[in-house]
């Protein structure tokens, strides 16, 4: 039988008492969000926390927009986002990224804070968070601080928290034209990680792309953008097709890592497919919305 090593549960009231448990606590204590990883990784014991700080009653569950920032709570349930009308009207290529995420019950459970903070180089909400340059917001006992997504994420579960950390929030930038995107991605089964996965947001400027985002995962240790295919999308008049050869340039320098799940060969062929179907999806898009 699996059982994680002996730990003591806490279950603080006010976010100042869980930050003030987090600095007391250091390393050995870790907060407990929805459960999806930490509590199959404590299982297996590939984590070993001595305190578990239970976050789920500290008030993090609210989805506000604030000019031209939506601001979602760390304790946002993945299942929130596919019925949440602002999600939808502003950000339709977040809600179409996380109907990839697991099955219900871990969209259920699983929260924003947890997802990022985990930082699984396929994880959905990450590469959203990449996609979109939203800003992370880490709180301690000595003050808050605001980490931008690209430099957020260090490496394959690892992240710019430090202990004693805590994610408060993550705050996206709305687009202030009208865009377009498009999300897709690649799993061995239906509900599984990704083997690798590309968003991507072009923002519309009349006949033209304006501004272009492309991220993907399973290039790397984490999820990352293209710059150079976004240079080279940015001033397309909206009725041509997306740069084919352009695509299969870039997407054959990535240098993706193998593993038991697919070979670096294999993921690099995906992206490739995965870039050119995302980026042919998000011109025909704009150009409907035009
Ligand atoms: C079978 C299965 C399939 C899954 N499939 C997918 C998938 O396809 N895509 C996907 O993205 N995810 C998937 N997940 C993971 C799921 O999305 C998790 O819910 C998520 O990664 C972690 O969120 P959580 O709230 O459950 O965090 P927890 O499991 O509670 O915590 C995870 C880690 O984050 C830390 N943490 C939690 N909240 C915070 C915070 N606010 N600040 C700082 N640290 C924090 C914890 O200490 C822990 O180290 C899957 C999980 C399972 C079990």
């Amino acid at each position: 039988m699996l059982r994680p090593s002996a730990f003591e549960y806490h279950k603080p009231e006010t976010l100042d008492q869980a930050l003030a448990l987090l600095a007391e606590f250091g390393d050995e204590g870790r907060p407990l969000a929805g459960g999806q990883s930490l509590v199959p990784m404590m299982n297996l014991r590939l984590a070993r926390p001595q305190h578990l700080v239970d976050i789920n009653d500290l008030g993090l569950e609210a989805i506000e927009r604030d000019g031209p920032i939506l601001r979602i709570g760390a304790l946002v349930r993945h299942e929130r986002y596919l019925t949440d009308p602002l999600i939808g009207a502003l950000m339709p290529v977040f809600q179409e990224g996380v109907h990839y995420i697991g099955h219900p019950t871990i969209r259920r459970h699983g929260s924003i804070g947890g997802s990022l903070a985990h930082a699984d180089p396929t994880a959905e909400l990450p590469l959203l968070a990449v996609l979109y340059d939203a800003q992370i917001v880490v709180r301690s006992v000595n003050g808050e601080r605001r980490v931008a997504a690209a430099a957020f994420f260090h490496g394959a579960y690892m992240t710019a928290i430090d202990p004693g950390e805590m994610i408060v929030a993550v705050e996206f930038p709305i687009p202030q034209t009208a865009a377009a995107g498009a999300f897709i991605e690649v799993g061995e089964r239906r509900g599984d990680f990704a083997l690798a996965a590309v968003a991507v947001q072009l923002a519309i400027d009349g006949g033209r792309i304006g501004t272009a985002s492309v991220a993907c995962s399973g290039a790397a240790q984490h999820a990352i953008r293209l710059p150079e295919l976004e240079r080279a999308l940015i001033g397309k008049p909206l009725g041509e097709p997306a740069p084919e050869n352009e695509i299969a340039r870039i997407a054959g320098a990535l240098k993706p890592p193998g593993d038991h799940a697919a070979s670096a060969d294999y993921r690099r062929a995906l992206l490739k497919t995965l870039l050119t179907r995302a980026t042919a999806t998000a011109c025909a898009r704009a150009r409907e919305i035009s």
